[in-house]
């Protein structure tokens, strides 16, 4: 009997222990860390966010909240120029998250290829207050300029999605894509010529100010974002992205050829440790 219950305690032990074990880091033979699915994992967890959660869904109400708020105020103080909005498309009013569970649970990350497939669909979902938003603006006879980096090949499904929802497009002119460079502040510049932005919507930060242009590190961003700190809820408006984007290309120091392990090992180690009690 005494023998069966340290049989089934060590069992219990074993499990534990086992239980215990980080799935992300396991030993090699050469003793250094390798981390399996950090980066693909936490795209099925973000989606997962993005799909599920309320508070997602609050927080983009709340974005397009504000945008309306600011809007208004915008409209009451017009001058001479027509009024403009530069909004971003992809995780800005436009849920992709389903190309996002796709490639994770392949095991595959981002291509060119694989995306334009997707976006081709033209059957990305709307964002929570973003279609009354648009509707609302282009009912005041304010011009929204979708820009976005997806590039001219993407067109026709992006306004196919953009019909499917019936978001307001006012002109063949009101949606620019991306050509050559992935800036979008020349296209900013152009749409400023004849009109006066009066609202920047977007879920990276490239997405508001030149400042994010140009490969910026995780310091300079932060330190940007610190200069233009008025400007957020005033005349830029975020939305959240957990699952990618320019800060997690800032992670990476841009560079768009690590391997997986790479990127897996970059993320868990850049992931802080509790602050010591001083
Ligand atoms: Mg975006």
């Amino acid at each position: 009997m005494k023998n069966i219950h340290m049989m089934l305690g060590g069992l219990i032990l074993f499990g534990f222990t086992a239980c215990q074990t980080p799935k992300v880091a396991t030993e090699n033979q050469s003793n250094t860390k390798s981390y399996h699915n950090v980066q693909a994992d936490g795209k099925i967890y973000s989606a997962f966010y993005q799909q599920h959660a309320a508070e997602y869904q609050a927080l983009s109400q709340q974005a397009f909240n504000i945008a309306k708020f600011r809007l208004d105020e915008a409209i009451s103080k017009k001058g001479d120029k027509p009024l403009a909005i530069v909004t971003d498309i992809d995780e800005t009013f436009l849920d992709n998250s389903y190309y996002a569970v796709e490639m994770a649970k392949q095991g595959k990350m981002w291509t060119q290829e694989s995306w334009s497939n997707w976006t081709a669909k033209g059957v990305a979902t709307p964002l929570a207050g973003s279609l009354d938003f648009f509707n609302y603006a282009a009912s005041k006879g304010v011009n929204i300029f979708y820009v976005t980096n997806r590039f001219n090949e993407e067109r026709a499904g992006t306004l196919a999605n953009l019909k499917k929802y019936n978001y307001p497009l006012q002109g063949d002119d009101h949606l620019i894509l991306r050509s050559k460079e992935s800036s979008k502040e020349n296209r900013r510049q152009d749409i400023a010529k004849n009109f006066d932005i009066v609202l920047l919507l977007g879920d990276s930060l490239t997405d508001f100010s030149s400042l994010f242009d140009n490969h910026k590190s995780e310091k300079e961003r932060a330190a940007a974002v610190e200069t233009l700190k008025a400007e957020f809820g005033k005349r830029f408006i975020v939305l959240p992205n957990v699952g990618y984007g320019d800060w997690e290309s800032a992670m990476f120091n841009y560079k768009y050829d690590l391997t997986q392990d790479q990127r897996d090992s970059i993320i868990y180690n850049a992931a802080k440790d509790m602050p010591s009690k001083k």
